[in-house]
């Protein structure tokens, strides 16, 4: 074998390691769970917790954990190490087939947003099958079994991100599973299987800088500083040849993602200096967001190790690139092909078509839920920034298929701009250009060739968010399109002639979210607007999609979120953007007071004796003056809206000073420092 198929997936106890240390029976049986979704036999429990008791401990580990995403949007584990005292003054291993399924955490430090009292904190995790179990080196020595797991209430309420993914994923199959049968597709039970490759960006900063970096300790973010004359202007960093020390970094980063079956494949160097990206080959979406977690944390403990620290806030600098999270999402049907690439024959072609216009209905239709499942404190910084989409949820189909959108809506007639007919399932489509041709990089949700490209994910985020809604959006977009076409063909209408109908009458309804120009410029924000497109900008507002009673009918319906579910997410993710922006606030105001302004007095003090500076000395103190009025505003400050314009005003003078305070007074690293590692 080579190094790498002998790497790859070395700490995993995937199906292939199952197969080979579970009876014929135990395996079959599990393997039927995670391709159909069926519930666990409780019956073989006992012997896959034995056999993975024995791969881990073959592999060095002394604990368990079941590892699950509460709603803060990391990750949380609690270790239990394998042993039980014989009470002859010996032990012996231990894992039972109820350790392995159930679990019990204090769940009371997690956020529930109202869920459940203290008094009832408790919660329990409970194994996910279809995610592999794996082993986590850490540096210092501790080895351990990582079990994905859900987290919910003992009334059965989701307390995490995990298990409304799967409910998604199990409503959009159930759809997609309904529109093939109407397209001659019957596969049983196999499953759909929506599909995700995340692409991550982030920075690396030396540790040494960012020590000296309060803002950065505290919040992620530099709250001071502007970006050096020179930064990314020349683009001379974008797929540039990689650093040493930064290659070093990668290399190792690679490595560790293989041996836990992240399938890492490319990595470049990305707009800004010292930012980065990191893109896995795509897998079942629930699995790929349980890797993209990996990825965020097995890239902060790499830089560690390497002397960096590994920023994944969506925007670390202001005034250079933020960082983004790109969700490439797709449909594996049940038959195991991609039904998000235009087939070879007319039938597929329709089938293709009935797909794309059931996106534009469910995107137009929920463009706010989109919206709001990427709304964070850090990524209001980005969206709409000139680098990353605008906060206006459209959709790039490319010049070619929204002519065959428009053809469909007239009805077949001949408006191609090469002339052509469409007669859904009689006509093929034109070739469409694949993959990277004439992608539309300014389009917050692009089709691209055989997925859609949804950009407008923080870099900090999970990925389960935008996808749970995408996933539910497009469920009840299908579940409406079969609806009208079992009707129609009920009533004796040919099924063609149908189709054709139906999806001319949804294009009409939803056409206005299609947009293939710049998503930059002033003209698409009025374009948006008289197309009544929602433009929400910040957090606040966006988070309000959540409590609209539009989205309780939505994820209550497909049995994703009931009401108090979601509720519960509504609530706490309006307390973390408020505790982030008070954090915020707080940092500010902190390094002002202690750093800025007597960095401040001591330059002014220096330049006092000196006349010819004189007019220097005037405006620092003028600076110094602007800043702490700037101080007792952001004290005064309450609402999170107040504070962000208060650390705006703040940020504006003490960026000044920076520009004229001796460097070698100034009491922390800048941009130019940190920028070029
Ligand atoms: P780019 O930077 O040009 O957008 P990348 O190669 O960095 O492209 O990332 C593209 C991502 O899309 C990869 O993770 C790739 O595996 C993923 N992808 C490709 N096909 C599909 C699909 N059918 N469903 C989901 N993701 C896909
Ligand atoms: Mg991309």
């Amino acid at each position: 074998m080579d190094h790498l198929t002998e790497m790859f997936a070395e700490n995993v106890f995937n199906m292939k390691v199952m197969r080979e240390r579970l009876s014929a029976s135990t395996f079959t049986s599990l393997e039927e769970t995670i391709n159909t979704g069926k519930p666990l036999d409780a019956g073989i429990a006992d012997e896959v917790a034995e056999a993975m008791k024995e791969w881990a401990m073959s592999k060095g580990a002394t604990h368990y954990t079941h590892w699950f995403q509460p709603l803060t949007g990391a990750t949380a584990e609690k270790h239990d190490s394998f042993i039980f005292p014989d009470f002859k003054g010996g032990i012996v291993t231990s894992f039972s087939g109820d350790e392995l399924i159930q679990g019990e955490p204090d769940a009371s430090s997690f956020p529930s947003g109202g869920l459940r009292a203290t008094f009832e904190a408790r919660g329990y995790t409970g194994w996910d099958p279809t995610s592999p179990a794996f082993i986590k080196y850490d540096d210092f020595g501790a080895t351990t079994l990582c079990i994905p797991t859900v987290f919910c209430g003992y009334n059965g309420e989701a307390l995490d991100k995990k298990t409304p993914l799967l409910r998604s994923m199990k409503a959009l199959s159930d759809q997609t599973v309904r529109l093939g049968k109407l397209f001659g597709i019957d596969c049983g039970d196999t499953m759909a299987k929506a599909t995700l490759g995340a692409e991550q960006e982030y920075f690396l900063l030396d540790e040494e800088l960012y020590a000296a970096r309060p803002d950065l300790q505290q919040t992620d973010r530099t709250l001071f500083g502007t970006p050096p004359c020179k930064h990314q202007q020349l683009d001379d960093h974008y797929f540039g040849a990689i650093k040493g020390r930064v290659v070093a970094f990668m290399a190792d980063l690679d490595r560790d993602l293989w041996k836990l079956g992240v399938p890492a494949k490319t990595r470049h160097n990305e707009v800004c200096p010292a930012q980065f990206e990191i893109a896995p080959v795509f897998e079942t979406l629930n699995v790929s967001v349980d890797h993209n977690m990996i990825i965020m944390e097995v890239l902060r403990t790499t830089a560690e190790k390497h002397g960096f620290v590994c920023l994944l806030h969506e925007k670390p600098f202001a005034g250079v690139n933020g960082s983004g999270k790109h969700n490439n999402w797709g449909i594996a049907g049940p038959d195991g092909k991609n039904w998000l690439k235009p087939g070879d024959n007319p039938h597929e072609n329709a089938k293709f078509m009935t797909i794309i216009v059931a996106l534009m209905k469910a995107v137009d239709t929920h463009a706010d839920l989109l919206r709001a499942s990427v709304a964070s404190a850090g990524n209001d910084h980005r969206l709409g920034a000139n680098e990353a989409p605008p906060a206006i949820v459209s959709i790039f189909l490319g010049d070619q298929l929204t002519d065959v959108i428009e053809q469909i809506e007239a009805g077949g007639a001949s408006r191609s701009k090469d002339g052509g007919h469409i007669h859904l399932g009689v006509d093929l489509l034109p070739k469409l250009p694949r993959g990277n041709t004439d992608r539309n990089r300014t389009s917050p949700f692009a089709f691209v060739g055989n997925r859609f490209e949804f950009r407008a994910v923080g870099s900090n985020q999970s990925a389960a968010g935008s996808c749970i809604v995408l996933n539910t959006i497009v469920a009840e977009a299908f579940d409406s399109i079969c609806t009208r076409l079992e009707a129609a063909t009920a009533e004796g209408k040919e099924f063609n002639v149908a189709l054709q109908e139906v999806l001319a009458e949804v294009i009409k309804e939803h056409k206005r979210i299609l947009f293939n120009g710049d998503n930059y410029t002033q003209e698409w924000r009025e374009e948006a607007a008289r197309r009544g497109l929602p433009n929400l900008i910040n957090t606040a507002e966006a988070l309000e999609a959540l409590a609209t009673q539009k989205a309780k009918d939505l994820f209550s319906k497909y049995g994703v979120l009931s009401n108090e579910e979601l509720d519960s997410r509504y609530n706490t993710y309006v307390e973390v953007y408020e505790t982030l922006i008070a954090i915020e606030a707080g940092t500010s105001l902190n390094i002002v007071k202690t750093r800025v302004i007597p960095a401040t007095v001591s330059a002014i003090a220096e330049y006092s004796e000196v006349a010819v500076v004189q007019s220097l000395t005037d405006d620092m103190s003028a600076l110094l003056e602007k800043t702490i009025t700037g101080v007792s505003r952001l004290e005064a400050a309450e609402k999170p809206a107040d504070q962000i314009e208060a650390m705006n005003g703040l940020r504006a003078s003490v960026d000044a000073l920076e520009a004229m305070v001796p460097a070698d007074l100034w009491p922390m690293p800048n941009y130019a420092e940190m920028l070029f590692i």
